[in-house]
Order: structure tokens, then C-alpha cells, then sequence
């Protein structure tokens, strides 16, 4: 973007208005931006269009017409066909940075900014986390990487969705530290499912378990988000897919296999996840490895 427009002349193209998307190029015109839009679902693009938004039909055409493309995708495969593909993003020929905020692993990564550099342009990994809530509210956490000198230009906008934070140059650093962190909260999510059914079985309240965890050594973001709000009263409706889930732990455990790093609770995580995601559908919500847990144990995670 060094030399381009303005920012605030600046137009954004944002592909992929699902969970994550559609509430964050809703921030984007809220804040006043020129907005192309683009997602194979013909009627959140409606949606967009009526506040504002206009529509392209294909991700070159959104390049075509905005200086900086956002990208918030399911898979690493369709990032890459998106970004890189035929009709995708670096056929364009008005836009100069892509920002990916998918979580889609180092590999893409790495092949994304690689193809962006050749062809003269910038791309950056920029996954996030806080959940659609977050998407909604703009208090995501997004770790950046990507070139230094195009980032200053970039900061402001992500500043629409939350807090960035700078993770290095090196294409899919920021994508190593999100599947760091997405590992984690699953691993939150499994073992608190453990923990509380154990406690639950042997007459404990579950929300007054989440209180004590939360004031002790035990707290999680499951203990003090998950379950108060979507195990907990049985509605298991959190925003996460089990599908994402198995991608993000399932790139994490191959990536740190290919780095000779253990993880043998990763692993485990990720078997959990499968049997939730065979159980209860791809489409389940990850919460629902609770029920998972609850049907071996012979008990149900409700308030007594
Ligand atoms: P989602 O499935 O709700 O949204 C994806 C959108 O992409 C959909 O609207 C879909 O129609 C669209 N799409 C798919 N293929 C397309 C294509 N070829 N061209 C155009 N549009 C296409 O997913 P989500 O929950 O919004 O997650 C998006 C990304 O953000 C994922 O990588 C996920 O891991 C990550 N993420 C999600 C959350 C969350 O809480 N949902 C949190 C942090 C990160």
C-alpha cells in the first residue's frame, strides 16, 4: 500500500462472510469504509449489500476493485484457491496488500506470500481469535505477520476488528501462534468437560464448579466462557464449528509433528474432537465434545 491511496480513500474487499466475516466487514462499514464483498452464499451478500456494501462475483473481481482484500475462509485449501487460484485474488488488478484472517496453517501461509511477493504485492497472515462475539464487538486478538514497511499502512484497519499484534516478518509466524492458541483451548474445552462431569457425577453443581475453578489454579476460557454460556444451560451454541476445531488442532499436531515436537495431549484432543464431529456431525458445535464426555461418564452437565 506505500504510495497508494489514503487510507481513508482506500477501498476493502472482504471474501468469505460466514461467522467470523460477515460481522467484520459489517465493523468495516460502520467505520466508514468503501466495502466489495464477496461469499458463495448469495444472501449474505444481500445482507452487506443493504448496508452498504457492493457485491463482485469472484475474488479477482473484488481485487479488481479494492486496494486491500480480507479473506476469512474455512479451509487452507480454499484460501488457496481463493488467493491464488484461477479468478482469484492475485489476478486482480487493483490490489496491492491480501490479509488473510482465516486460521489455515504456516504451509498456505508461506505458498500465499510467496506467490503475492513474485507478483509484486503484499500478503500477510493475520489470524484472529475472540469468537464471533469478538468479531461483532471489534476486541479480536489478531497476530499479524508479513513486510514490516506495509504493515504501518495495514495497523489503523485491523484496528477495526480488536487489538494487533505484530508477530514477525516471516510469512505464517502469526499462523503458528494462532494453532498454539487454538490447541490450547480445545485442550481447555476436553479436559473441563472431564473434570466437571467427574464433578457433576458425584453431586457438584457445575456452574458453582466453574466459579471455584475460575477463582483457582484450574481457570480456563472454557470453565469461564464455554460452559457458563453454552454447556452449561444446554444450548451448546458457542460460534465454532467442530469441523474448524479438527482443522485447527489437526494442522497443529502435523505441523509440530513435521518440527519434532511432541504432543501428546494434542493428539488426544484431536481424537476427542473426531469422535464428537462422528457423533454429532461436523457441523455440531465444538461444545458438543461435552456430550461426548457426559454419555461415557452416564451423566448430563446441568444444573442440579
Ligand atoms: P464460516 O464457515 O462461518 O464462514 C466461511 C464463509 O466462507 C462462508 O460464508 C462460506 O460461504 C464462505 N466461502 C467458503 N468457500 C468460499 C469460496 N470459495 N469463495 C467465497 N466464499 C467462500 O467460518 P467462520 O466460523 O466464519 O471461520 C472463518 C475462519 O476464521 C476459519 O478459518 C476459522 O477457523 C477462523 N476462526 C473462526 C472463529 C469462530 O469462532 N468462528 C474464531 C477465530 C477464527
Amino acid at each position: 500500500m506505500k504510495g497508494g491511496p489514503r487510507m481513508a480513500d482506500q477501498v476493502l474487499g472482504f471474501i468469505g462472510l460466514g461467522q467470523m466475516g460477515r460481522p467484520m466487514a459489517m465493523r468495516l462499514l460502520e467505520a466508514g469504509h468503501k466495502v466489495v464483498v464477496h461469499d458463495r452464499v448469495a444472501a449474505v451478500v444481500a445482507e452487506l449489500v443493504a448496508k452498504g456494501a457492493t457485491a463482485a462475483d469472484s475474488p479477482r473481481e473484488v481485487a479488481d476493485r479494492a486496494d486491500l482484500v480480507f479473506a476469512s475462509l474455512p479451509t487452507p485449501a480454499i484460501l488457496r484457491t481463493v488467493a491464488l487460484g484461477p479468478d482469484g485474488v492475485i489476478e486482480g488488478q487493483r490490489a496491492r496488500t491480501f490479509v488473510d484472517l482465516s486460521t489455515t496453517g504456516p504451509r498456505v501461509a508461506v505458498e500465499v506470500a510467496a506467490g503475492f511477493v513474485e507478483a509484486g504485492r503484499a500478503a500477510f497472515d493475520c489470524p484472529v481469535s475472540g469468537g464471533k462475539s469478538g468479531a461483532t464487538a471489534g476486541t479480536l486478538a489478531l497476530m499479524v505477520s508479513g513486510p514490516r514497511g506495509d504493515y504501518d499502512a495495514l495497523e489503523p484497519v485491523l484496528k477495526v476488528f480488536g487489538k494487533p499484534f505484530f508477530c514477525g516478518e516471516k510469512a505464517g509466524s502469526a499462523q503458528v501462534m494462532k494453532l498454539c492458541n487454538n490447541m490450547l483451548a480445545a485442550t481447555a474445552l476436553v479436559a473441563s468437560s472431564e473434570a466437571i462431569a467427574m464433578g457433576v457425577k458425584a453431586g457438584l453443581d457445575p456452574a458453582m464448579m466453574c466459579e471455584i475453578i475460575n477463582a483457582s489454579s484450574g481457570r480456563n476460557s472454557a470453565t469461564q466462557d464455554k460452559f457458563p454460556r453454552a454447556v452449561i444451560p444446554r444450548t451448546f451454541d458457542f460460534g465454532f464449528t467442530t469441523a474448524l476445531s479438527m482443522k485447527d488442532v489437526g494442522l497443529c499436531v502435523s505441523e509440530a509433528e513435521g518440527m519434532g515436537v511432541p504432543m501428546v495431549v494434542g493428539s488426544a484432543v484431536l481424537q476427542m474432537l473426531g469422535v464428537t464431529a462422528a457423533t454429532y456431525g461436523k457441523e455440531s458445535d465444538f461444545t458438543s465434545v461435552a456430550k461426548v464426555v457426559e454419555s461415557w461418564a452416564g451423566v448430563e452437565i446441568k444444573k442440579p
